[in-house]
């Protein structure tokens, strides 16, 4: 069973939440696709986000294939998106829909309530409510799912919390990886369980790299790709002596920009708008 599919096709609607970027226009967008969501019944067509577009024709959403409008189905599995602090909206999804452990993909899909997060400016609400008619707006979520509850599934996983200690490990393993690279080579060298370790974990990065790159199907392992690439050079660094910085200068780089663009959601009035060029598409994609 996939995260969005594997169940048999569903019969009737689902109800189901998701999150949306926001242009400045007041079209709500997928996180990964231009294909705008429009007020009322929206109908996919194949062109998905990530995956393979050589497929021949066939009905939406496809197990196979990646293709239909997305929504969570519950609320614990919403949580893990982060843009759901900003924007939440509960979706009917019917038609074709197949459904997995997180929630469902449907053939058509309207939007039925959106909340948006208080620091939404009251020009770009507005514009909103004005491309959306039919959608309830709600200024408190609980309320709104209150009144559109979600459709309960039984192949939907049970709601997991994320312990928080997995989390402080992996950012503890992210440090000590790069530790590991600031480590001068006389002394890896030197020291043999040291050693041994920098080339297990070098190996297993670039193993990881190098599958990424070659099993890549889609734009998420390409992004991952490249942080994983970054670590690799952060990690094989040590060899080239004072020019291993060069080699730190991409990991550098991304660390400045996501600390940067962490920085700047802290901002008590911060709430993220699309203002670059949308494609234009009548049928919009899930993501
Ligand atoms: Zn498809």
């Amino acid at each position: 069973m996939g995260e969005f599919s594997g169940s048999e096709p569903l019969v009737g609607e689902i109800v189901g939440l998701r999150t949306f970027r926001v242009d400045d226009s007041g079209l709500l967008l997928p996180l990964y696709s231009g294909g705008v969501w429009y007020d009322g019944t929206n109908t996919a067509t194949c062109s998905p986000p990530t995956g393979d577009h050589r497929r021949g024709p066939h009905r939406v959403p496809e197990a196979a294939c990646e293709c239909g409008f997305y929504a969570y189905g519950t609320r614990e599995a919403a949580a893990r998106n982060r843009h759901m602090r900003y924007v939440r909206a509960v979706v009917s999804c019917w038609g074709d829909v197949v459904a997995g452990t997180q929630g469902v993909r449907a053939e058509h899909a309207r939007i039925d309530a959106i909340w948006l997060h208080p620091g939404a400016p009251s020009g770009l609400r507005r514009r909103i409510a004005g491309r959306y008619p039919s959608a309830r707006f709600y200024a408190d979520a609980d309320a709104m799912l209150g009144e559109h509850p979600l459709s309960e599934l039984s192949c939907y996983d049970r709601p997991r919390r994320v312990r928080p200690s997995s989390r402080i490990v992996a950012v503890l393993a992210f440090v000590l990886l790069l530790a590991l690279g600031l480590v001068p080579v006389e002394q890896l060298r030197g020291t043999d369980p040291l050693w041994d370790l920098w080339i297990v974990v070098t190996a297993v990065v670039a193993a990881v790299t190098a599958w990424l790159v070659v099993g890549a199907h889609g734009a998420g392992h390409l992004a991952a790709a490249f942080v994983v690439g970054g670590l690799l050079a952060w990690l094989v660094a040590p060899l080239f002596g004072l020019s291993g910085w060069l080699l730190r200068l991409p990991l550098l780089r991304g660390l400045v920009v996501a600390a940067g663009g962490y920085l700047l959601t802290l901002r008590p009035h911060y709430f993220p708008v699309v203002r670059a060029p949308r494609e234009r598409s009548f049928c919009g994609v899930g993501g």
